[in-house]
């Protein structure tokens, strides 16, 4: 078979993507490969078709369990014969497995870096036939990348103790230079064949919003999205606790995941989450790593986090399957502060050497400058993103919301002065909402007890929203006219450059975004693009019956909604309508062996649904 017909009959797609062609000719070929591609981009595929066409086994070396579980659930629902070697199996399991691998039930066994020394496995691998060697994820074999796993770099020498080198792969979707790098020499790859695509994800949506209450903003947008599933990445365990319970008395369907759980709990909120028991995922950054759900509409950071690679590979987990999805941060002045801390204290590189550790602080300083700066920018957000990952782009994408936002320069030298004198004679000693308060004039509880309300600036915008003040501060402690204390209530401080200000008649200009947007709404562009015809059939609710019919299967087999079918699978559907076997083969995501075991189930539906309307 060749690898067209394999895409077709095991994987249901019709065309490769860009990149996976020559990733798989190149493996195909018997030459070490390294393939650099964003999430979402189908860098599986590029290691699962050769390890169909490859005679001998492959080898998947994957960090995360709930990967390798799905992966495989997946696998198994194509037709492709593959299993899996982690901690969740015991020993005797294992044991089975390895005999069944003897066997050669195989084509593909994943397996968890941990496990690579295990005395079984060697033996067997030392006697089998293995062809490739595929490391996924392999950023985390680099301690300059996100996620190092020690273990990782154990791999070579498990390799060393094979008879003879197999072919070796690997992909990861973060690739700054040095990670790449590393990739090389760690692996000890020979002249690797390099694919790496541009990091753009059309289908994502791009917005930071600042509000004043957060809890409020989240509710917004959940209002505004009803029945969507998402992610919400808080910076915290604690914030987590919060935020959950929150949407929870909201009455939103929410699950959370952090590293305070117990791994029973965890699991079992992961697969909630997976399965669609629950919409809303409420986490830390703990959770993710290794989630293909393929249906997550949005991804909403509760706080900002440490850097742009955290960003994009978090965001990241939006929208995979292709179809539009939101990525929204919710920016406060506190997640600046929250970050210093936790680089500041964090033993995450225990092993490493004080001048090594202090090498690695720096860096993440500097990364987290730049994730604020991306907070600020008031041009395209694509275009930051991508630029930062070495990328070079239009300035306008259509996207995200600073393209689509009529921005107008405001002078902002009198509240600047205003906001520094104010917190001048409060004698530096107030943090930002307080400052605000008494500015505006509040008549609080707490500004009267405090006697601020007897100050010469109390009152002196009261005209002004709460929201532009808020704006006007940030841009202050941005800018250096002010600054925050590293402290778990940060206090307001001027600097050196706030004497101009106040005493210089330096002129200030802010951008704010215009009362008149260029686009009233956000504009649906990957929406358009992708489901512009099924539009009719999804308002009319096949869509939704669709999905039922998915989740019952789901259910009755035990595995993620979307190891049956993905979403886009779905929505191609109410494009085309199939009647018959053969119009629902040419479905994208729609092999061989879905035909045979879902066919008639999701053909009867359509069948029924395009009756009624007839009629
Ligand atoms: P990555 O590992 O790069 O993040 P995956 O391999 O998990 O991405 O693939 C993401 C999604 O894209 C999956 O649902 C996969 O089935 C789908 N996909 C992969 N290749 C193609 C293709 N050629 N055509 C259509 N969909 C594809
Ligand atoms: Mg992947």
């Amino acid at each position: 078979m060749q690898k067209n017909e394999i895409l077709k009959q095991y994987f249901g797609y019709a065309t490769f993507r860009e990149g996976q062609e020559e990733l798989i000719d190149s493996t195909l070929a018997g030459r070490d490969t390294i393939g650099i591609m964003p999430t979402g981009a189908g860098k599986s595929l590029c290691f699962q078709i050769p390890a169909l066409l490859l005679t001998g086994l492959t080898l998947v070396i994957s960090p995360l369990i709930s990967l390798m579980k799905d992966q495989v659930q997946a696998l198994g629902a194509n037709g492709v014969p593959a299993a899996y070697i982690n901690s969740s199996l015991n020993n005797n399991q294992i044991i089975k497995v390895i005999e069944n691998a003897k066997d050669g039930k195989y084509k593909m066994i994943y397996v968890a870096p941990e496990r690579l020394d295990m005395a079984e496995f060697i033996g067997f691998c030392q006697k089998a036939d293995i062809a490739l060697l595929t490391v996924d994820e392999a950023h985390c074999i680099s301690q300059w990348g996100q996620n190092f796993r020690p273990s990782y770099l154990k791999i070579r020498e498990f390799i060393d103790k094979l008879p003879k080198k197999p072919t070796i792969s690997a992909f990861t979707a973060t690739a700054t230079d040095e990670v790449k790098e590393d990739i090389i020499r760690i692996l000890k790859l020979t002249d690797p064949f390099v694919v790496s695509t541009g990091f753009d994800r059309e289908n994502l949506y791009f917005e930071v919003k600042k509000p004043a209450n957060k809890d409020e903003a989240l509710l917004y947008y959940l209002k505004k999205n009803p029945g969507k599933s998402g992610i919400v990445y808080c910076a915290t365990r604690k914030a987590v606790e919060e935020v959950c319970t929150h949407l929870t008395r909201a009455h939103y369907e929410t699950t959370r995941y952090h590293a305070g759980l117990s791994e029973d709990e965890r699991n079992k909120n992961q697969d909630d989450f997976l399965y669609d028991r629950k919409a809303i995922m409420v986490a830390t950054n703990a959770f993710g790593m290794g989630i293909d759900k393929s249906n997550v509409s949005f991804v909403i950071h509760y706080n900002m986090p440490k850097s742009i690679e955290s960003y994009y590979q978090e965001a990241g987990r939006a929208g995979r399957d292709g179809a539009p999805a939101d990525c929204i941060l919710l920016y406060g002045g506190q997640d600046v502060i929250t970050n210093q801390f936790l680089i500041d204290n964090s033993n995450d590189n225990s092993d490493l050497d004080p001048m090594n550790l202090e090498l690695v602080r720096i860096k993440d300083r500097e990364r987290l400058k730049q994730m604020t700066y991306y907070c600020h920018s008031y041009d395209c957000l694509r275009e930051y993103i991508l630029n930062y990952f070495g990328d070079n782009t239009a300035n306008y994408c259509d996207n995200c919301y600073n393209c689509n936002t009529n921005f107008e320069e405001l002078d902002i030298t009198e509240y600047a002065q205003k906001i520094l004198s104010c917190i001048k004679r409060m004698d530096e000693r107030y943090g930002i909402k307080v400052i605000i308060d008494t500015l505006r004039g509040s008549k609080g509880e707490r500004i009267l007890r405090m006697g601020l309300d007897s100050i010469k600036t109390y009152g002196i915008m009261s005209e002004v929203s709460e929201k532009r003040i808020r704006e006007v501060i940030n841009y202050l402690v941005l800018n250096d006219y002010l600054m925050l204390t590293n402290s778990e209530f940060p206090t307001v401080k001027l600097t050196l450059k706030s004497r101009d200000v106040l005493f210089n008649d330096e002129k200030l200009m802010m951008k704010v975004a215009g009362d008149q947007p260029i686009i009233k709404m956000k504009k649906e562009r990957g929406l358009k693009k992708h489901y512009a015809k099924s539009e009719g059939a999804v308002n009319d609710g096949l869509f939704n019956q669709l999905k039922e019919l998915r989740l019952r299967l789901a259910q009755d087999k035990k595995v993620p909604a979307f190891v049956i079918f993905s979403d886009s699978a779905l929505l191609d559907m109410c494009d085309r309508m199939p009647s018959t076997g053969a119009e629902f083969l040419e479905v994208s995501g729609v092999g061989k062996m879905k035909l045979e075991q879902y066919g008639k189930a999701f053909l009867e539906v359509i069948g029924s649904f395009s009756h009624r309307r007839i009629k």
